[in-house]
């Protein structure tokens, strides 16, 4: 599991990374700049994604979204059929559950999602997914993923834990969390220094993934994170990893909860039983077809 946890390592580093470069296409390109003629999964795209949510998915390997200090392959077509499929049902879909309408993740929600075959290699270090800004996320790696068995822990490690991530991002960058939640752990960061320990000491001292402990923001979100895409009896695990640090981790989730609920009129522990219901039906749902 050594090479998972690299990943994982890589996976949040590149987070919050500034945006590609805006270069013109090389003439030569083998990326069209045009318009593709639309295929049944571009409708599919504007039923589910443009029209409800103004949220242009991207799975064609477009040079300009993409970028250019990495070596990329492009999302393979029926892995990117399904990977459309599972956002919208275990990302979106929650948000509209809880929500009641469309307009939370209409006005908050990335305004692209772009996929991309390959994991992102650069210097030995492995991205699975980025943000820019609150307006894009793209995620790596979807040629790894099987759609004929959707392992929802794979799904959630890989993926959708970036996409919780990411949106609570958006979400502190709006409306920023209390002073508070700073007091916690102050002086107790480490910064780039997080890639030398370990998640079971991260908990030890407070906090709930080795990443979280980079800084604040990364903190506060990696607990709304990790608690949507986890069942209570794994987070009562870390808790107990933790011992009396455990103390600190609750108190973060408490701010977290309060703010969620103030703040965007949200319950965390209902967004968590929505996340966690749909994850159980995630391998069920049809991931090949275009007709719903
Ligand atoms: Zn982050």
């Amino acid at each position: 599991m050594k090479y998972i946890k690299y990943i994982a390592l890589a996976l949040f580093f590149a987070c919050g990374m500034s945006s590609c470069s805006e270069d013109e296409l090389d003439e030569r390109s083998i990326f069209s700049a045009e318009a593709p003629q639309r295929n049944e999964f571009d409708k599919w795209l504007l039923n589910n994604y443009v029209y409800p949510y103004n949220i242009d998915f991207k799975y064609r390997m477009e040079d300009k979204e993409s970028d250019h200090d990495y070596n990329l392959t492009p999302a393979q077509f029926d892995k990117s059929i399904a990977m459309a499929k599972l956002v919208k049902f275990l990302w979106i879909d929650s948000y509209t559950e809880i929500m009641g309408d469309r307009e939370f993740i209409c006005k908050y929600g990335p305004k692209m999602i772009h996929l991309i075959g390959s994991p992102a290699y650069d210097e030995g270090q492995i991205t699975l997914g980025t943000a820019e800004g609150g307006l894009k996320v793209t995620l790596y790696n979807i040629n790894a993923f099987d759609p004929s068995n959707p392992d929802i822990e794979f799904l959630n490690y890989w993926y959708f834990k970036t996409m919780h991530h990411e949106f609570a991002h958006i979400l502190h960058q709006t409306i920023e969390f209390p002073r508070e939640f700073y007091e916690i752990s102050t002086g107790n960061y480490t910064g780039a220094g997080w890639v030398n320990i370990s998640d079971t000491e991260a908990l030890q001292r407070g906090f709930i993934t080795n990443y979280a402990s980079t800084e604040v923001h990364e903190d506060f979100v990696e607990i709304i994170a990790n608690y949507i895409t986890h069942d209570a009896a794994w987070w009562e695990a870390q808790r107990k990893v933790a011992g009396s640090a455990a103390a600190y981790i609750d108190a973060k989730l408490d701010i977290a909860t309060t703010y969620m609920k103030e703040t965007w009129n949200i319950d965390l522990q209902q967004l968590r039983e929505i996340v966690q219901r749909r994850s159980s039906q995630a391998a069920s749902l049809d991931l090949i077809n275009l007709n719903d």
